[in-house]
């Protein structure tokens, strides 16, 4: 992958539309999960208990869980499929990889390289193709012994009840709505810039991308003003253009919901500071949503609610820390949350206090290789990334030892 970094990058682009700096970030990140698991291999280590009688010795070992089913979604077409597989491999699992329709040409690459690299012919099984049928076909095998699945709480709670039938082990990687919070005291050189890479990556189609901006009164005009003044030097354009910041959506209906959203939000009093609006760009698809900043958020918009995945910004104003952290825990997903903030103690209370798996703390970009990514509540269940990822992918079983 390494070696053919720009290759990836560029197909991951074609595939799924996301600008080429951003695949080429992706193709890196999705790499490091293969190196790091590669290294982890070697540290699977078990125990060795005290037995309470005295002619015992209880062995503990960790052995590979099975065959693994991976499914993943089509946002990183790349790094959702790594960030599963490496640790299966390191753990010694076989797979089946199901990539999303949209984006099904990344997995199928990543399969052509572990050929090339010489992973035995049945370890790394790649199957395109209807999603009801090959998951009816994994969950009815009972060789398959775990299903690791990222994408949508609907389709994960759908799967998970399919995935009773024999009892797999489970993680799921589900949606987000994340908490974007500013309080008085931060740092705005730090907050704005964090904001928007933040949002807009990958068109604001990420699971951790934030959702709802809540500012506090006191610096809400600033942050306000130099957000937008941001947002509006971002160019929108073809993923393959250097140079372009936000790439097309994924499909119509993605457009569709996002204009959906925005209107929503209009009808109930939001405004629209910055774009609101497709953008047209000749020999492209009309699949284009300018990034877009809207004021005066309130709990019942869609906004506020459900996942926009896409370029929208809403803010809304607060007071004090105790009533932000109700509105940000306000929500039936718990996968990221970020806030900023100059005050340590304010700094380590809110991060308690947030019921999220991942926390940004003056972070706009906290994903990284060796965290254990994963959320709480309806955004699923399971850690992936440096040595969490490991006990997905291994059973305990022990030996009791009579002398
Ligand atoms: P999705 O619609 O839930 O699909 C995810 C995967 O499940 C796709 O491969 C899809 O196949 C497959 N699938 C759908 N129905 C299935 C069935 N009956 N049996 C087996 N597989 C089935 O999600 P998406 O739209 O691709 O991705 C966006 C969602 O993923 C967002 O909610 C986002 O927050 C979430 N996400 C979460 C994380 C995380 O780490 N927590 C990371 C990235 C994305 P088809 O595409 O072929 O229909």
């Amino acid at each position: 992958m390494q070696r053919d970094a720009d290759r990836l990058a560029r197909l991951l682009t074609a595939e799924q539309g996301k600008p080429l700096a951003e695949a080429r970030g992706e193709i890196a990140y999705a790499t490091s999960f293969l190196e790091w698991a590669a290294e982890e291999g070697k540290r699977l280590n078990g125990d060795l208990v005290p037995s309470s009688s005295p002619d015992k010795r209880i062995l503990v070992l960790r052995q590979p869980v099975g065959i693994a089913a991976i499914i993943t979604p089509w946002n990183f077409p790349a790094a959702m499929v790594t960030r599963k597989l490496g640790p299966a491999l390191a753990c010694g699992c076989t797979t089946v990889i199901k990539p999303s329709e949209e984006t099904p040409l990344s997995a199928l690459a990543i399969g052509e390289l572990a050929c090339e690299a010489g992973i035995p012919p049945g370890v790394v099984n790649i199957v395109t193709g209807d999603p009801g049928a090959i998951g009816d076909a994994l969950f009815n095998d009972d060789r398959v012994r775990k299903l690791s699945f990222t994408g949508s709480t609907e389709v994960g709670r759908m799967l998970m009840s399919k995935a009773s039938k024999n009892l797999l082990r489970l993680s799921l990687e589900l949606g987000g709505h994340a908490p974007f919070i500013v309080f008085d005291d931060a740092d705005l050189n730090l907050a704005v810039p964090a904001a928007v890479a933040c949002k807009f990556r990958n068109a604001g189609q990420t699971c951790v991308c934030a959702n709802r901006f809540y500012v506090q009164a006191g610096i809400a005009d600033e942050f306000t003003a130099r957000f937008a003044e941001a947002i509006g030097t971002l160019t929108v354009g073809n993923g393959a253009d250097e140079g372009v910041d936000v790439g097309p959506l994924i499909n119509d209906a993605a457009v569709e919901k996002v204009e959906s959203h925005v209107d929503d939000a209009q009808t109930r009093g939001g405004r629209v500071i910055v774009g609101g609006h497709r953008v047209a760009v000749d020999g492209l698809a009309d699949r284009l949503y300018a990034p877009t900043l809207v004021s005066g958020m309130t709990p019942e918009m869609l906004l506020c609610r459900e996942e926009t995945f896409g370029p929208v910004a809403p803010v809304a104003m607060f007071h004090d820390e105790r009533e932000v952290i109700e509105l940000a825990n306000a929500s039936e997903y718990g996968l990221a949350a970020y806030f900023f903030t100059r005050d340590a103690s304010r700094l380590m209370r809110v991060a308690e206090a947030l019921e999220y798996g991942i926390i940004g703390a003056n972070d706009g970009a906290p994903s990284t290789v060796q965290a254990p990514f994963g959320g709480l509540k309806h955004s699923g269940f399971g850690r992936e990334g440096g040595s969490y990822a490991m006990h997905e992918y291994t059973e305990i079983k022990y030996v009791s030892w009579r002398l």
